[in-house]
């Protein structure tokens, strides 16, 4: 409604501007969002976000709007382009799309379609271009990553777990991650690799959603709390310094003041070093979004609040957890102030450093030692440790492996 003025005053100075409505609502809402909003000229699904130059031209051109939100069967994949300039630092690669789980609460399973694995040479060939085009590390992505199952040079299916120990192959290739996993999906193979493969960062995004049975069976999550905390106690067993983030919806559809509370008491056992958390609300043609037992909305705000106060506490006390640590920080970009440096540690915090003597553009790229010397809400601050001489040879200073949570901050 607000972008609606804003165009009306942007016509009426003689420009042209074409608003777009794109993601997976989009996508299942399709003629009702230009219905309801005349003003919408364009309304696209995730499934042909590659076509947007056309839709663009088409809207330009055409009037009555432009509504893509089709289902091509020919994978997306395919039409990405191959890209000739500079990779980031820290680039993304899809993996994998769509989802089978069907969660209650979520719409990607209509939006998306089902599981679609890349094949492994076509991954590899991606990873390869971007790390010559300068990508130290590399997020493996999907809706739900850790179902991945594409085709390996044998024809057979792999799981994450052998794809991720072959991309780690890959020369200057430092750093490798996935996102998003569901804890059902978390098989012993991708478990035994963030043992195995040391590229593989110790952080993890694990979404657990509520820790009650009878909320999460209603979810159609199809693993209990328990099962949750076994497949951390598995990780930890093998990656001790691995720490883990997680999403949470509060106030979900039948939700009492019992599950509420054995959410609290999951986080307060998992210790978490970062999360995501909403309160729930409906998603068109969801199940959950037809349930009778929905909550009232200051019900959801003051669990959300609870929730949040212990997850942020966990956060700064994992936050501080690592001042006086060293850490190996990839520099991604120039902070806003002069002389200042952003990049991201092991465990994903933003870490910035004043570095002046040099100029950004030879540092961004580079993985470089940091002293943690503060640590804020959302990021910690440093500065780099210069590689010394042991025994008259030069030695990296010494990278401090795990980042405890501070538990005084905690209690
Ligand atoms: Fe949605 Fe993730 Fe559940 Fe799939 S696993 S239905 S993407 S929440």
């Amino acid at each position: 409604g607000r972008i609606k003025e804003w165009k009306r005053k942007a016509k009426a100075a003689g420009r042209r501007p074409i608003l777009a409505v794109a993601g997976c609502v989009a996508q299942a809402e399709g003629e009702e969002i230009p219905r309801r909003a005349p003003q919408v000229d364009i309304v696209f699904g995730p499934q042909v976000y590659h076509r947007l130059p056309e839709f663009v031209a088409r809207a330009e051109r055409e009037t009555g709007g432009v509504i893509a939100t089709d289902f091509p069967v020919e994978p997306k994949f395919d039409h990405l382009p191959s890209g000739a300039g500079p990779a980031a630092p820290a680039a993304y690669l899809s993996i994998q799309e769509g989802c089978d789980r069907f969660c209650t609460f979520c719409v990607v399973p209509y939006t998306r379609g089902a599981e679609y694995s890349r094949g492994t040479t076509a991954i590899e060939a991606e990873a390869r271009r971007l790390v010559a085009q300068g990508a130290r590390e590399i997020t493996l992505l999907g809706q739900n990553v850790n179902a991945y199952h594409g085709a390996g040079p044998d024809g057979k299916p792999w799981r994450l777990g052998r794809l991720i120990a072959h991309l780690a192959g890959i020369d200057g290739l430092e750093r490798l991650r996935y996102t998003t996993s569901h804890p059902v999906d978390m098989d012993e193979e991708l478990i035994d690799a963030h043992a195995s493969v040391p590229q593989l960062m110790p952080y993890l995004h694990l979404p657990v959603q509520s820790g009650s049975d009878q909320v999460l069976a209603r979810m159609n999550r199809r693993h209990t709390a328990r099962d949750y905390l076994e497949i951390v106690e598995r990780l930890r067993a093998k990656r001790p310094d691995i720490a883990l983030s997680s999403d949470f919806i509060v106030g979900f559809p039948g939700e009492s003041e019992q599950d509420f509370a054995a959410t609290l008491a999951l986080v307060n056992e998992v210790t978490f070093a970062q999360a995501y958390s909403f309160k729930y609300s409906p998603r068109p043609g969801t199940p959950a979004a037809l349930d009778d037992d929905q909550l009232a909305e200051p019900v959801k705000a003051e669990r959300l609040a609870l929730l949040q106060e212990l997850l942020n506490a966990q956060q700064m006390a994992f936050n501080q957890g690592c001042v006086g640590q060293v850490q190996e920080v990839l520099f991604e970009r120039a902070g806003r102030r002069a002389g200042q440096l952003v990049g991201r540690g092991p465990y994903m915090q933003a870490v910035h450093v004043h570095a002046p003597s040099s100029p950004a553009s030879e540092r961004i790229g580079t993985i470089v030692p940091v002293e943690i010397a503060a640590a804020h809400p959302n990021s910690l601050a440093g500065k780099t440790v210069t590689a010394g001489l042991k025994d008259g040879v030069p030695s990296k200073p010494p990278v401090v492996e795990r980042c405890e949570p501070a538990r005084e901050a905690l209690s």
